[in-house]
């Protein structure tokens, strides 16, 4: 098979075998740990506001759940596979295991556009997705949150139908709802927050003691939008943003809070006046210091990778970076802050919300910022200790962090029955 056509699942799987086999994980736990623990696929129908019947396909994948409930997102985006589940779900597991969260691996979506639908039509998506696994979720059990394509609505769509179906109030089913329903301050911008005290930590190991550094963000989602504005408040210098519909360049600096004014008017990037437009790939070949990938999986692949020269890749989203495209970022001497360390902000103030949410006892905005920027630093520095001790990258460090410790989980339960 040609490497860049290997799908997520494929190269998450590869770079598990490495990490198994760097541990010298024995043969029979190394099958438990490639597989996912519960994987269910379901039909999602509705009516449409033209008053016709549509059929969308829903996913919800449990991977590992030794180490506490399955907790892990859900993505509405019209290229959402079931391998795509099943590798996201994994890399939850290891995310939590990694920052030191109770809880196991999971992820789940629905083949739809949520830009082509009404919010009427994407409550009805919401509501008989949750319906069809109900029996998988429970704040016990699986506590899905926002990911790409959904938000805080849809996880109180979420409470709200599995509440009815319990019969009374269950706040705890979901991470990343409003407030005014048991959200927790500061869960809105939390993976950005993560992911910048991760760009601190890295500068601080380098000796670097500046902000005066140019930073590209690809995606300006809940992520990349967040993290540009967060990073931009601290002095970092924003030289591009890229979206969907093309990427906006200024060697000057950009304000995300404009851009932020002008999407929401406009829907798209085009238009804006303070920057030259370029084609949305043009964000890997600029110069900069700081590359914030903050979009979907697979964007920086072989064909892409020579021409960043960033010295810190800080990845905000999940599997941006093929496992071809590693080994040259490597060769390069490019810091990479792996994405189960770069964006585990956000699982750990899900962590929080479900923290105050089962003790009824509601922390500040400062408080979460505080207590997220400490196990943030903790689990930075714990990885690049190992790293250095052990001669490996800050991928290979985070992913034999992560794997050992729920190998031992695994192994101290046992096998039921
Ligand atoms: P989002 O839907 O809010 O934003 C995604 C952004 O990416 C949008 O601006 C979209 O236009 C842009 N985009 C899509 N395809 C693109 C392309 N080819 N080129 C450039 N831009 C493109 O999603 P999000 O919640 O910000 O998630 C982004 C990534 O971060 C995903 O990989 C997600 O799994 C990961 N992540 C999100 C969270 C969270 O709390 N939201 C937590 C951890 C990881």
């Amino acid at each position: 098979m040609p490497k860049e056509k290997k799908n997520v699942w494929e190269m998450t799987l590869e770079r598990l075998d490495a990490t198994m086999d760097a541990l010298s994980i024995k043969p029979g736990m190394q099958k438990y740990l490639r597989q996912p623990r519960k994987t269910t696929e379901v039909s999602v129908p509705i009516k449409t506001d033209a008053g016709t019947i549509e059929i969308f396909k829903g996913y919800r994948v449990h991977h590992n759940t030794n180490r506490g409930p399955a907790k892990g997102g859900v993505r509405y985006h019209p290229d959402v596979t079931l391998d795509e589940i099943k590798a996201l779900a994994m890399l939850m597991t290891w995310k939590c295991s990694l920052v030191g969260l109770p809880f196991g691996g999971a992820k789940g979506g629905v083949v739809a556009d949520p830009t082509k639908l009404s919010a009427n039509e994407l409550e009805h998506i919401t509501r008989r997705y949750t319906f069809e696994i109900i029996d998988m979720i429970g704040p016990e059990k699986d506590i899905p949150a926002p990911d790409v394509g959904t938000n805080a609505q849809v996880m109180a769509w979420i409470l709200d139908t599995y509440s009815m179906d319990k019969g009374h109030a269950v706040p705890g089913v979901v991470t990343g709802k409003p407030i005014s329903l048991g959200g927790s301050q500061g869960r809105e911008d939390a993976t950005s927050r993560g992911c910048v005290y991760c760009i601190l930590s890295t500068l601080k190991v380098m000796g670097i003691d500046s902000t005066d550094m140019d930073v590209a963000v690809q995606g300006f989602g809940n992520v990349g939008g967040n993290a540009a504005k967060i990073l931009h408040d601290l002095g970092f210098k924003i030289i591009a943003i890229s979206d969907v519909s093309g990427c906006l360049y200024n060697k000057g600096g950009l304000d995300p809070f404009d851009i932020d004014a002008h999407l929401k008017k406009e829907k798209t990037l085009a238009g804006y006046k303070e920057a030259e437009i370029l084609n949305r790939e043009d964000i890997f070949s600029l110069k900069c210091d700081i590359l914030l990938p903050a979009a979907l999986e697979n964007q920086i692949t072989e064909a892409n990778a020579a021409s960043i020269k960033a010295r810190i890749v800080a990845e905000g989203a999940n599997a941006p970076t093929t496992p071809d495209a590693d080994a040259i970022l490597k060769e390069n001497k490019i810091f990479v802050i792996p994405d189960v360390l770069a964006n585990a902000g956000g699982v750990t103030v899900s962590y929080f919300e479900w923290v105050q949410g089962n003790l009824s006892y509601f922390w500040t905005k400062r408080e979460v910022n505080l207590k997220l920027r400490d196990i943030m630093e903790k689990a930075f520095y714990e990885t690049y200790k190992f790293s250095l001790e052990n001669k490996v990258d800050m991928r290979q460090a985070a992913s034999m962090l992560a794997v050992s410790r729920v190998a031992e989980a695994t192994g101290l339960r046992g096998i039921y029955p």
